[in-house]
């Protein structure tokens, strides 16, 4: 199963993030609720979500001062940010943005447009949250029904191996270090060892079977990379 995008809702009033927190488990999303900006930060220290919707008048820190921490932060900088307030004058909407807001919804909105920029803003940071298909060579793997192909027969995948194998697929061609995957694929989990990359690359050259298996190659001293235009190795070095 693909997992649910998670969604943190920043916001002080009960009755509105409520509101958000329903149509967002309504519509596919994983939504969790932190009333001030200490239990933001708590909850983004425990696990990063696919989303924030922050919004600006917050007792104690504001949530222009939240975006502006969090985008200068490593960790959090690429969580897009997605503005709530009641404000709605052009010199808010521009400061909300140049602290880092991805985007900028003035209240009342409505919760169609809010989903709607949700999706949007998935759309733009996380395609592989959104579906879609991908193809490389013979190789095709689709994020919305989770299957991947080669050569039209189905292959069968692990979660993780098919996050990897999204992500080597979007960004082909390209040689990836251990620590890159570990930070586009596990993103989250700073204390995971480089070698778990070669273990779910091993995992996932198995799944794919031995001629689409190829595609991924070891770059010798630097990492991996996902080719449609495999070499056959002149001797057997592995
Ligand atoms: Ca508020």
């Amino acid at each position: 199963m693909r997992q649910q995008p998670g969604v943190l809702i920043v916001e002080d009033e009960p009755a509105i993030a409520e509101l958000i927190a329903v149509n967002l488990r309504h519509n596919g999303f994983r939504p969790t609720w932190a009333m001030d900006s200490a239990s933001a930060q708590r909850e983004l220290d425990d696990v990063l979500p696919d989303v924030i919707l922050l919004d600006w008048m917050l007792p104690g820190e504001s949530g222009l001062t939240l975006a502006k921490r969090w985008r200068a932060n490593p960790r959090t900088k690429a969580v897009p940010i997605i503005m709530l307030t009641a404000r709605s004058d052009e010199s808010d909407r521009v400061s909300g943005l140049d602290a880092g807001a991805d985007d900028y919804i003035v209240k009342p909105f409505s919760t169609k447009e809010l989903l709607a920029r949700v999706r949007a803003v998935l759309r733009r940071r996380a395609p592989e949250q959104v579906g879609g298909v991908v193809a490389v060579g013979a190789l095709s793997l689709d994020s919305s029904t989770y299957r991947v192909a080669f050569n039209d027969q189905m292959l069968k995948l692990g979660p993780t191996e098919f996050k990897l194998l999204h992500y080597l697929m979007t960004h082909a061609e390209r040689v990836h270090s251990r620590s890159q995957l570990l930070d586009k694929v596990w993103g989250d989990h700073v204390f995971i060892e480089e070698r778990t990359v070669d273990v779910h690359v091993k995992r996932l050259r198995e799944a794919l079977g031995a001629s689409a298996g190829q595609m991924i190659e070891t770059v010798r001293g630097a990492g991996y990379r996902l080719t449609a235009h495999v070499v056959q190795a002149a001797s057997s070095a592995q």
